[in-house]
């Protein structure tokens, strides 16, 4: 998207959006509500925020037991996916990770290629031997057309540069028919609109596009995808969104919560004790706002499945 043009609606009226930090602004369409990141963080300041710690030491993100409750919830969504696809198909992840994804896909019985631009978090991945992991822009490889029966880009599609191009990328990568599976956050969401500034997933640092339902549905049909199914809950993102929202809300500073439980800060008991406590007091709230705001078809993210369609 140029300050012109929306890259979804092609709209040209746009909003400074109140959600602001001192640094950064949302530009939002008048259109379709999508927004973008101004002024875009240079490589630099990208570099500088896909550290280690943003992948976690050792390739482990989280502590032990959210280690194996991603684990169970990795492994529901290979099953989810599994669900809509053929057997033994070729599926390719962009922006793959670890690969836990791709990983559990392979143990299903599918063909498994992902994209990690990152070397940090590429390391474990490279090291499963059933999938084919590529470190270069993806868009660089010579991959057959019409090849994937399925592509992912999971909590993907907000941090790239030109999501456009990734997209008209990724439909001659697809066969005809072949299916598109995004997630994103959702703009759009209540806990976005109630949260304002302190959204956890707002995340102005790397999310360069910040999409509603009505941007990325304009979005995928433009790039020549047929929307099959949209949802806005995730078990994953949306309650744990909501709470550290709303602890960002109280003043304290932002993510501590989440960085506690990625082991990216070191607190003494007490103060982790605090922020445990009130983590636990704003738990239910938080699951019950999650729970509403999707049955409002307004949850926390955007869970998108389409079909490649015919030229
Ligand atoms: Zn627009």
């Amino acid at each position: 998207m140029s300050a012109e043009t929306c890259m979804a609606c092609g709209s040209s009226r746009f909003s400074v959006d109140p959600i602001s930090s001192e640094r950064f602004c949302l530009v939002r369409c008048a259109g379709c509500g999508l927004a973008f990141t101004n002024p875009k963080p240079s490589a630099e300041e990208l570099e500088k925020h896909y550290s280690q710690a943003y992948y976690g030491p050792e390739n482990i993100k989280f502590l032990p037991v959210l280690e194996k409750i991603l684990d169970w919830i990795t492994k529901r969504r290979a099953r989810w996916i599994n669900k809509k696809i053929r057997p033994h198909s070729r599926v390719l992840e962009i922006g793959c990770g670890r690969g836990l994804l791709l990983e559990a896909l392979s143990h299903l019985g599918h063909e498994c290629h992902g994209t990690e631009r990152s070397n940090l978090a590429a390391t474990r991945a490279q090291r499963i031997v059933e999938i084919k992991i590529y470190t270069d822009p993806f868009e660089q490889y010579e991959l057959p057309e019409n090849y994937f029966d399925v592509v992912i880009l999971w909590h993907v599609l907000e941090h790239l540069e030109n999501p456009v191009l990734t997209l008209t990328h990724v439909s001659n990568l697809l066969r005809p028919r072949g299916v598109l599976i995004i997630e994103v956050p959702n703009l759009s969401s209540l806990q976005a609109r109630l949260t304002g500034k302190h959204w956890f997933h707002l995340d102005i640092q790397r999310h360069l596009y910040h999409f509603t339902a009505k941007g990325l549905t304009t979005l995928l049909e433009n790039c020549g995808f047929q929307i099959m199914k949209m949802t806005t809950f995730s078990w994953e993102q949306c309650p744990f969104g909501a709470l550290q929202s709303f602890l960002n809300g109280l003043g304290l500073r932002p993510q501590t919560f989440y960085k506690l439980l990625k082991r990216e800060v070191s607190l003494r008991f007490s103060s982790k004790l605090f922020h445990y406590s009130l983590a636990g007091g704003f738990f239910l709230p938080s699951v019950l706002l999650a729970g509403l705001e999707s049955l409002a078809g307004r949850g926390g993210v955007i869970r998108v499945t389409t079909q490649k369609q015919f030229a």
